[in-house]
């Protein structure tokens, strides 16, 4: 269930769907997926599906991290440091932790972001920082970013995280409500303009405002 075999089976998956970047394919291939949900779903854990964590949140699809994660790699010049908007199980930023030098990750709902802090350790990943917030807000205090990943959609894109973005930073978020669809926002130099791809659709639970302790 849990071994390299399983992981190697879903990595297949991935690259029928299309994935790519060997960097990620690797990284997905090394990293146990069980640990971030509860026992009684981990025998799920390698099927590609989004499976819940508790708080009506969602672990996101494994094919739509390594898609998120990919585009994120390729869209971007040097990725020193990154932002996730949404730590869920602490998932995604495990996977970026080990493709980008530093991470840091904001999640609204404590008891999620406590257990994600517990994997991220238990995983020996140090180079990764969260914290209980609105990340519709970003995190300012340790910006700019090269890149920001969102794993909750708005239905618009929220102008704090554009301006947070570095240098030709790139953005990747869905966006929407019933219907949403994945947007690639880049910056442009150092300018104030933006260049938006809308990508595939996708289906991301909402960002939604304030905490939950
Ligand atoms: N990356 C996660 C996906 C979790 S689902 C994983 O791999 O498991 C999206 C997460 O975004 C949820 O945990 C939800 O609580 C969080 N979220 C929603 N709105 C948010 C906001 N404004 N600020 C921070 N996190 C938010």
């Amino acid at each position: 269930m849990t071994s390299q075999r399983t992981r190697q089976r879903l990595v297949q998956r991935l690259k029928d769907q299309g994935v790519t970047d060997i960097r990620v394919l690797d990284v997905m291939a090394a990293t146990p997926r069980h640990i971030f949900l509860d026992e009684a779903l981990s025998h799920r854990a390698y099927e590609d599906t989004a499976l819940p964590i508790g708080f009506g949140q969602t672990l996101s699809q494994p094919y739509i991290v390594a898609r998120m994660t990919e585009i994120l790699l390729n869209a971007a010049g040097k990725l020193q440091r990154v932002l996730e908007v949404g730590t869920g199980s602490g998932y995604q930023t495990s996977i970026l932790a080990q493709l980008v030098p530093q991470v840091f990750s904001v999640e609204r709902i404590k008891p999620l972001q406590d257990k994600a802090r517990e994997r991220l350790r238990q995983l020996g990943l140090r180079n990764v920082e969260l914290k209980h917030a609105d990340g519709g807000f970003g995190w300012p205090e340790r910006g700019l970013y090269d890149g920001i990943l969102s794993t909750a959609a708005p239905r618009q894109v929220p102008p704090e995280l554009l301006e947070q973005l570095a240098p030709n930073g790139v953005l990747v978020i869905p966006v929407g409500g019933d219907e949403q669809h994945l947007h690639l926002i880049m910056r442009d130099g150092d300018s104030d303009k933006f260049v938006t791809q809308v990508l595939e659709p996708v289906r991301f639970v909402p960002l939604l405002s304030g905490v939950t302790r």
